[in-house]
This record gives C-alpha cells, sequence and structure tokens, in this order.
C-alpha cells in the first residue's frame, strides 16, 4: 500500500494498491481506495479488543437492534432449513412489500418489474451504475459526499464530478449543478438527507435538479437512503412530486432506499431500486451475474420489517433528535468550531478548520492522543471538517466531544482522565 498520485485521479494522500513485481494487479484494482469508514470500525474494533477506551464519533449506523418482526420472519424461513437461491431481483414477498412502500411514501403505484432488491443501497446503486454509465461518462454530485460515490462511479469506468457550493455550503445552486453538466454528463446523484453534513436538501433544489435532468435527459439517482430520518416534524421529501415525466416508463428518476439505517439492519444487506423496467432489467442481469439475489434470510428479513410494526422508525427518529440536539449544545462550547445544524441523518459536519486545516492529520491525533474516532472531511470532498456521528450513546457523544474540546483547546486543564488512565496534554 502506498499513498501517492493514483493513475486514474484521485486525490493525492489517499491509500491504493500498488503492485509489486509478482502480482499484476488490474489498473481499475490500484485506482479504487478501501472504504475510510470501514477501515475506521475495524481500527476501533481493534483498538477496544486491546482495552484502549476508545469513542467511535465514526460510525455509520444506529445502535438500535433490528425490529423484532424482521427477526421474526427471518427465523421461521431459517427454522425451516428451506434456504436457497432467490430470483436475482428478489423475492415476489419483498418486491410487494417494496411496492407498498413506495406507494405510501411517495405516492407511486409501482410494478414488480420496477423493483429491484439487492445486497444493501450499495449493491442498487453499483448496478446502476453499471447499467448506464460507458467508459468516461460522468456523474456529477454535490460535495459533500458520501464517500462510495467516487470509488464506485470510477469502478463502473466512469469519472466523479463533485461539485462544491460557492458559498462554501453544504448544498450547492442548481445554475452551480448545471455549469457541471457537459457533454459527457449521464447522471447526477442527490443524496438528502446528506450523508456527511446532515443537510436536508431545499425542496426548490430538488425540484431544479429533478428538471434539470428532464430537460438535459440525465439519468437522476435519489438516494433516500436517510429519507425518514429528518427532524422538527419536517416531512420527507418525495422527489417524484417535482417530476414533468408522469410515466415511469420514460422517466430516467431512480429512487434508492434500504432497510438498513431506518430499520437499523445494516448486516442484513438489504436495499433496493424503483426504475423504469428496461433499466431494472439490465440491473437484474448484472446482478444475477455478480452475486444473484439477496441472502434469502435478509430478504424475508426486510420483508418483516416493512410490514411490521412501524413505531422503531419513529423511537429512532426521536432517540437521533435528541442526540443531535446533545451534541450541538456541546459542540456551542467550542469557540472556533462553525457548526451547522443538521436537519436530519446522524451525522454533523462541523469545520474544524480554525484549529487544523489538515482534517486527516486532526483526525489521526484526536485518535492518537484522546482515542475518540472521527472521520476526516477531506473523504467526503470538504477539507477542514470532521463528520461525527451521533448514533452513539449520550455518554459516548458528551464524552466524546469533551475529550475532542479537552485536546484542542488550550485553555483547558492540563490533564484529562480516561477511566484511570491520567493523559497529560503536552501539546498545542
Ligand atoms: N447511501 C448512503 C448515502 C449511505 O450513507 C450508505 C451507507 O452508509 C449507503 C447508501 C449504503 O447503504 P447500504 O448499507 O444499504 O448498502
Amino acid at each position: 500500500m502506498y499513498t501517492g498520485i493514483n493513475p486514474r485521479g484521485a486525490r493525492t494522500g489517499e491509500v491504493y494498491i500498488k503492485a509489486d513485481k509478482t502480482m499484476s494487479l488490474s489498473q481499475l484494482a490500484r485506482s479504487i481506495c478501501e472504504s475510510p469508514t470501514l477501515k475506521l470500525n475495524e481500527m476501533a474494533a481493534l483498538l477496544r479488543e486491546k482495552g484502549e477506551p476508545v469513542i467511535h464519533l465514526g460510525g455509520g449506523e444506529p445502535k438500535s437492534k433490528a425490529p423484532i418482526d424482521a427477526i421474526v420472519s427471518c427465523t421461521s424461513l431459517l427454522n425451516t432449513g428451506d434456504v436457497k437461491y432467490t430470483p436475482a431481483d428478489g423475492i415476489p414477498a419483498l418486491k410487494k412489500a417494496i411496492i407498498r412502500y413506495t406507494e405510501e411514501h411517495y405516492d407511486r403505484l409501482v410494478a414488480p418489474e420496477n423493483v429491484i432488491a439487492s445486497s444493501g443501497a450499495k449493491q442498487s446503486i453499483m448496478v446502476l451504475l453499471h447499467s448506464i454509465l460507458d467508459p468516461k461518462e460522468e456523474v456529477i454530485f454535490p460535495a459533500p459526499y458520501w464517500v462510495s460515490y467516487p470509488e464506485m462511479i470510477k469502478l463502473a469506468g466512469g469519472v466523479p464530478v463533485p461539485v462544491t457550493a460557492r458559498d462554501g455550503g453544504f448544498e450547492p445552486t442548481v445554475e452551480e449543478i448545471a455549469e457541471a453538466v457537459g457533454q459527457y454528463t449521464k447522471a447526477i446523484i442527490l443524496n438528502s438527507p446528506n450523508n456527511p453534513s446532515g443537510a436536508v436538501y431545499s425542496d426548490d433544489f430538488i425540484a431544479g435538479v429533478v428538471d434539470l435532468c428532464e430537460k438535459r435527459d440525465l439519468y437522476l439517482i435519489m438516494d433516500d437512503t436517510y429519507n425518514r430520518l429528518i427532524f422538527e416534524g419536517r416531512q420527507p421529501t418525495n422527489c417524484y412530486r417535482f417530476t414533468h415525466v408522469h410515466n415511469l416508463e420514460s422517466s430516467k428518476l431512480i429512487v434508492i432506499n434500504c432497510v438498513s439505517k431506518m430499520y437499523a439492519m445494516t448486516g442484513f444487506r438489504i436495499g433496493w431500486a424503483i426504475g423504469n423496467r428496461q433499466l431494472i432489467r439490465s440491473m437484474t442481469n448484472i446482478q444475477s451475474q455478480e452475486t444473484s439475489g439477496p441472502a434469502a434470510p435478509s430478504q424475508w428479513a426486510a420483508v418483516g420489517a416493512l410490514n411490521g410494526v412501524q413505531s422503531c422508525i419513529e423511537s429512532l427518529r426521536l432517540t437521533l433528535e435528541n442526540n443531535r440536539n446533545v451534541m450541538l449544545a456541546r459542540l456551542g462550547a467550542f469557540t472556533g468550531v462553525k457548526v451547522t445544524k443538521p436537519g436530519g441523518t446522524f451525522y454533523s459536519f462541523p469545520d474544524f478548520s480554525a484549529y487544523e486545516k489538515d482534517s486527516q492529520k486532526l483526525s489521526r491525533m484526536l485518535l492518537e492522543k484522546v482515542r475518540v474516532v472521527t472521520v476526516p472531511g477531506r473523504e467526503f470532498g470538504m477539507e477542514g471538517h470532521l463528520r461525527l456521528s451521533f448514533c452513539g450513546t449520550i455518554k459516548e457523544i458528551t464524552e466524546g466531544i469533551e475529550r475532542i474540546k479537552w485536546a484542542l483547546d488550550p485553555n483547558a486543564p492540563n490533564e484529562l482522565y480516561l477511566g484511570d488512565r491520567k493523559l497529560v496534554r503536552d501539546w498545542q
């Protein structure tokens, strides 16, 4: 592994694989970075195993358990012992549950042929990109962005084109997005509420991008992974409200969803896409060759979650809103840290550049010195920020922020106790 200039244009400083003489890895393999968030999970787990008092503010999954309806549905299949291949695009019961979900939450009646269930939203996005991209075609998305978009686009042979708002905020204007559209542009991805910023894009922005895509004949991928985890009584945005193409078969709008975050079922790996039949057929062909259908027990778990009692989402949402408020209150005690209130998700994305402009250096320092895991903003295309998750416990949030403050604030007392270990601040 080494750090340097990536042949396919990754950012300097990213870690990718250099093939040695005995092992000829493809150019593509060498151009893809590992997922920094999954890597941080691993590092945190290893340190914890060694007994280190790690606080993980880098996590991307709710603490709550999977809904009981998911477990019952999954175990009833397991109890039969009859666990076999499923159709490549998902079992009929799951498609039915997804169709009902789409009708309820998007006011859109779709056919089974408009639905593909995959092994997580990630796989739905991946087979979608493989279905629409020819080599060198471009995909636009606002920065900050989910870490996986650039790598997934590169995996599918395309070119990632992040767009940063000129005002330094988390939502570019429709004009800024339009300026990035060129002859090679094939698609735009929007993720709202957004990982990592927690920003809920305005209806005007989403409507403007829907309109732009329809006028320029571009695919629009709405990544609604966190759609219902929004705060202050806001209603989730339904992108179909803004479309002028009412026949789904002529539409290039694709909606991605999953049970991962809303139902706290990240490990089950079930996501899905809704789109026109031709596209879904192509995605199914690719998925059938790559992995076949998602794991049958997981599909049944998702059926249970989608058809079962839905109060788990509201209770998760309320917990997250409370956690967010606690984190914001603690971050408010930092002079110099700029915080934008997250409207959804379980991430905040404060600007720490007053303390340290290099977010990787800062994140590393916080892990080394005070054992707090954070994710550098650079990974999300916005330097100077750190992604701090509030999906953990209140204790983790308060203690994590307290440790960060101690590490960064020159006016803080010289000593801090981590359990019975005394830390002495010997840096500025
Ligand atoms: N989209 C976004 C914006 C995400 O943050 C994530 C996971 O972190 C995913 C998609 C992937 O979801 P899944 O775990 O269902 O593959």
